[in-house]
């Protein structure tokens, strides 16, 4: 059923384009030009312009063959991480890596291709099949930027997958919330030589913050991380200011409110009661802790219906579909917010964000029919 030849050439088509977070504007026009090519209707909205890139997210419609089927959303995404100048990929039968000097970009493109096969498949075998939105969106790996701002009012459909993890035939149904944090801290600087007592240091602030916070993997459902420090401007000056920027996560609504509330409680202690007095005048240390929801969790129950769809479509091919939880986010994070019931289904990318990524291409054709059999399944009930 599937067309293993097309999948190749289309996934080597597909991937040879770089498509950074946002840079997508190639990818987006070959992909344009392909959607349009089997009958899409196709548009492109304008996140691109609200977060600096080079186009939109792409809204394919394809009109279905069974009247009155409930619509249909199926979602993957465009861009890519780094590295990813060229991407020369190495093909070793059915197995696709690159050189080692890039990503693969099978994240997501492993995804796009199973979506366009099933689609092909579904239309040229006239499969029944309902209306199907399909979103590709920009920005992903961008903190989920562009299916932030693509507006889903456009879309009929109540339930869909979106395509976008490691692994075959396994069903991601739980994902964490996640809060971003960001620390500025605030002393006095001095020379460190002459008259270091007129400083307060934030860096030796920030090190007395950090040191015993709860950090990294905190319990099986949370995780918590500080990735940048900045400050100071030279060995010789007592340093007025540190930036700290990090996150948490968690399934647990609870848990990741109460790790926010520990990194918070730490940066304003340690700068609590720390002052000098200069000139007359008292300078006192000051944490600043700007906290913002990155995206809500994705939480989707055993007997969603989308579940039981990928459950019975995998049965058909003599699979078992495990659901399971990840700790990272994708766009069905926030299509889940929008109130559609989306779950993310495994499309055959492995080692994702290194430089050895690779995909089995029986991987990305399982998948395919596993769409296939799941839009089937859709229109059936
Ligand atoms: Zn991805």
């Amino acid at each position: 059923m599937i067309d293993a030849a097309r999948v190749k050439d289309e996934f080597l088509d597909l991937a040879c384009i770089a498509s950074l977070s946002r840079r997508e504007g190639a990818i987006a026009r070959r992909l344009e030009t392909i959607l349009t090519g089997m009958g899409a209707v196709v548009e492109v909205d304008d996140a691109g312009e609200r977060v600096g890139g080079e186009t939109g997210n792409l809204f394919a419609r394809f009109s279905g063959n069974r009247p009155g089927a409930a619509p249909f959303l199926l979602s993957a995404h465009m861009d890519t991480v780094g590295p990813a100048g060229a991407i020369r990929p190495v093909v070793e039968g059915d197995i696709i890596r690159t050189d080692r000097t890039s990503v693969l970009g099978g994240d997501d493109k492993a995804g796009i291709v199973a979506i366009l096969e099933a689609i092909r498949v579904l239309r040229e075998r006239a499969i029944p099949h309902s209306d199907i939105e399909l979103v590709l969106t920009i920005c992903e790996e961008a903190g989920l930027q562009g299916a932030k701002h693509f507006d889903t009012g456009h879309l009929r459909s109540r339930r869909g997958l979106v395509l976008d993890v490691d692994g075959v035939c396994e069903l991601i149904t739980r994902a964490p919330a996640a809060n971003h944090v960001s620390v500025t801290i605030r002393g006095l600087s001095a020379h460190a030589g002459i008259c270091p007592e007129q400083g307060l240091s934030a860096i030796q602030i920030a090190a007395d913050a950090i040191t015993g916070m709860r950090l990294g993997r905190l319990d099986d459902e949370t995780t918590a991380n500080l990735g940048v420090i900045q400050g100071g401007l030279a060995s010789n000056i007592v340093p007025d200011a540190v930036v700290v920027r990090g996150e948490t996560r968690s399934l647990s609504l609870d848990k990741l409110e109460a790790q926010t509330a520990h990194m918070r409680e730490r940066f304003e202690a340690a700068a609590a009661g720390r002052f000098v007095v200069v000139g007359g005048r008292v300078h006192r240390a000051e944490a600043t802790v700007d906290v913002r929801r990155q995206y809500d969790a994705l939480d989707v129950r055993e007997d969603a219906s989308i579940v039981q769809l990928v459950r019975a479509a995998a049965a058909e091919r003599g699979r078992t579909c495990r659901t399971r939880a990840t700790g990272g986010a994708s766009d069905a994070n926030v299509f889940a917010t929008r109130g559609i019931e989306v779950a993310n289904l495994g499309c055959g990318m492995r080692e994702i964000h290194t430089v050895n990524e690779w995909v089995d291409l029986k991987d990305v054709a399982l998948t395919a029919e596993l769409v296939v059999a799941t839009l089937r399944l859709n229109a059936s009930h």
